[in-house]
């Protein structure tokens, strides 16, 4: 029966299979027996094999073993878990900050605690799969809103009827496009239809605002107002594995006594939380990451944008390349790969149909001999397979 099943998505493009990397994370691995240059990762400050993580990880787990052992209301709370909700607070200047032991968690933990049975979520058309499954776990009805659209989402703000509470669900920036979300329109009709908000800044933090602190500082908005909710994940550009919510104290005080995913499982290593707040340290203590991810960003999209890519909209390191079909997004990846270059294939259902695409991501850790070799495989695989865009 599955095998069937399988063959139907090997038929349409879509099956897929784990890959094996034998190296750390890196602007270079070892993929599949050869070395080869990482455009498909999310360590976009390079923090995920930092020496001074990884220490603080190691002294995590010397001080406190390996596992927690208990759920963390049970025995499972130790002073890194602590430490890092109060660094985590701070940074997204919040009252306060809960963590979670991954950003998916995180996700259907929280939207079940701001809306239930009777309420109404308006959620972005391209959210995370996490933020979905939020949405349905919550029993709410739930309404997608158009990508980015501002005019939609306040149609649909118009038209409600009795609907006890309403949630807007967004990305700060959108994992598989790499646009930014409209945050001052849609702050500001979350105040005039009396909505709650809750931002999803996975890609955000660590590489949008001056300081890092996410999307909101990239649009100097404030983050204490009360019905503000983030979460957010520990494994993009702070390099480490958990998710985190932060926002009111008393929302994250509810959370506690409420999250089933927070609640029913154990608590995440201690070992990882030490080695969060280091790589938090590390963000907002060395600005030189960042500028160094802009500056490569900005010449990758150049170089694709002047070879006549079609890239979606975006105004961060994730850089989408549409090629539409599957087949081709596969070709292109498999084809780059022989040219020593990793830059994965998306495709649905992660992103809707039609839109299969080339996902690569650029990271401060890339130099300039890196881009340019990127470039330079992209002009020979698309002359080769004969892509117009
Ligand atoms: N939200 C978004 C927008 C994401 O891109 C991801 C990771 N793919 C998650 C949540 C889940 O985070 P984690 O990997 O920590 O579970």
């Amino acid at each position: 029966m599955f095998n069937e099943q399988l063959l139907a998505l090997e038929n349409k493009h879509l099956r897929r299979t784990l890959k094996t990397v034998t190296s750390a994370a890196g602007p270079v691995i070892n993929f599949e027996g050869r070395s080869v240059i990482q455009f498909g990762s999310n360590n976009y400050l390079g923090l995920a094999n930092h020496p001074r993580v990884k220490e603080a990880a190691i002294h995590g787990i010397q001080e406190y073993g390996v596992g927690a052992g208990a759920a963390r209301l049970l025995a499972g709370t130790q002073p890194p878990h602590q430490l890092l909700e109060s660094d985590l607070a701070q940074f997204k200047t919040t009252e306060s900050a809960l963590m979670y032991g991954t950003g998916y968690s995180a996700s259907i933990g929280t939207i079940p605690a701001l809306a239930g049975a009777d309420d109404l979520i308006l959620v972005d058309r391209l959210c995370h799969a996490s933020l979905l499954d939020g949405c349905r776990i919550s029993r709410a009805t739930f309404r997608i809103f158009h990508h980015n659209d501002a005019n939609h989402l306040e149609q649909l703000l118009s038209k409600r009827t009795g609907c006890r509470k309403t949630l807007i669900v967004t990305e700060g920036v959108f994992s598989m496009d790499g646009d930014v979300a409209p945050l001052p329109d849609i702050i500001w009709l979350a105040t005039q239809f009396g909505a709650n908000l809750l931002i999803d800044d996975a890609h955000g933090t660590g590489v949008m605002g001056h300081t890092g602190r996410g999307t909101l500082e990239h649009f100097r908005i404030p983050s204490d107002t009360e019905a503000l909710f983030q979460m957010g994940t520990l494994s993009k550009a702070l390099g480490t594995v958990g998710g985190f919510v932060a926002g009111p104290r008393s929302f994250i005080e509810y959370l506690i006594n409420t999250s089933r995913s927070f609640i029913y499982t154990t608590a995440p290593p201690a070992s990882m939380a030490a080695a969060a707040r280091v790589a938090i340290q590390i963000v907002q203590t060395e600005p030189g990451r960042r500028a160094r991810l802009w500056q490569n960003r900005n010449q990758l999209h150049e170089g694709l944008k002047a070879m006549g890519f079609h890239l979606t909209n975006t105004e961060t390191p994730i850089l989408p390349i549409i090629l539409r079909d599957p087949e081709l997004a596969t070709a292109f990846s498999a084809n780059l790969l022989k040219r020593g270059l990793y830059a994965p294939a998306i495709r649905p259902p992660t992103v809707p149909k039609g839109t299969s695409r080339l996902r690569l991501t650029v990271t401060s850790e890339h130099s300039t001999e890196h881009i340019n070799a990127a470039l330079s495989a992209f002009a020979t695989v698309k002359k080769e397979l004969n892509v117009m865009t």
